[in-house]
């Protein structure tokens, strides 16, 4: 088992993410990985797979392109790039650490569940190994400090080195968007609450037939003390180990009390 974060300097660091191989965020994990890493390898959608959750492709075949030596793309999500770069990619020379993002918006609350760069990190786990999540917090991706996210990646992940994760737990990291001297401190927090798509968009197409369009509107509470979204709302970056157990524990004495 591989649940330990390795010695940077010589370990072998997975890359993905779910804005796709040529997003901003991706660019930047690999400048922080490659000032701190062995050897960093990039197994990554060939698209943009924002929301796909841990979701499997299974009705349709997978193609994976070599871009250089150690950079591919996947014709598929997020979870498929992980499973193809431990079982295929990297299958002689498996990763000791795999990074996910740097995702273009936050991750939290309940993002976790749609998110396709903490899906990432979620395969990750549930193949044994040690497996972080970076979320850039940006509103305006024009304006994002892309830097201030890289400055972090590094700072985090030279932190935890040597540190051992329990199997079924990795870290969800969101960062604020702001200059790098403006960033109050390192949190460690609970989930928040955010809940996507409380705003449905409805239209009609040229031929008159109604679509619906989820909407980029939350309900969010950031007053929430502890938790990840009350955090990154001070500038803030917000540390939030998951566990990959949903199960509700005090529910289960309950229910055994009525069955
Ligand atoms: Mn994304």
């Amino acid at each position: 088992m591989r649940d330990r974060v390795p010695d940077l300097s010589i370990a072998r660091v997975l890359i993905s993410n779910d804005d796709g191989i040529d997003a901003p965020g991706i660019k930047a994990l690999q400048r922080a990985l490659k000032k701190i890493a062995g050897e960093v390898w990039v197994v990554a959608p060939q698209t943009e797979q924002s929301a796909a959750g841990h979701s499997l492709t299974l009705r349709r075949p997978l193609r994976i392109h070599k871009i250089s030596k150690h950079k591919f793309c996947v014709t598929g999500t997020p979870t498929d790039s992980v499973m193809l770069a431990v079982h295929e990619v990297m299958k002689d020379s498996p990763p000791d650490l795999v990074v996910s993002g740097i995702n273009r918006g936050g991750n939290l609350g309940e993002d976790v569940t749609y998110s396709g760069t903490v899906a990432a990190a979620m395969e990750g786990t549930l193949l044994n190994l040690p497996s972080v999540a970076f979320s850039l917090v940006t509103p305006d991706e024009a304006k994002a400090h892309w830097e201030t996210a890289e400055a972090y990646v590094e700072k985090v992940l030279t932190r935890i080195s040597g540190l051992t994760l329990p199997r079924g737990v990795l870290l969800n990291v969101n960062i604020p968007d702001c200059p790098i001297d403006q960033v109050t401190g390192i949190e460690i927090t609970r989930q928040g609450r955010r809940k996507i798509g409380c705003e449905l968009l409805k239209g009609h197409d040229p031929k008159g037939q109604p679509y619906f369009w989820i909407g980029a509107q939350r309900d969010e509470d950031k007053t929430l003390k502890g938790t990840d979204l009350e955090a990154v709302s001070r500038n803030a970056v917000s540390i939030t180990p998951l566990s990959l157990d949903l199960t509700h524990r005090p529910m289960m004495k309950t229910l055994k009390e009525v069955f």
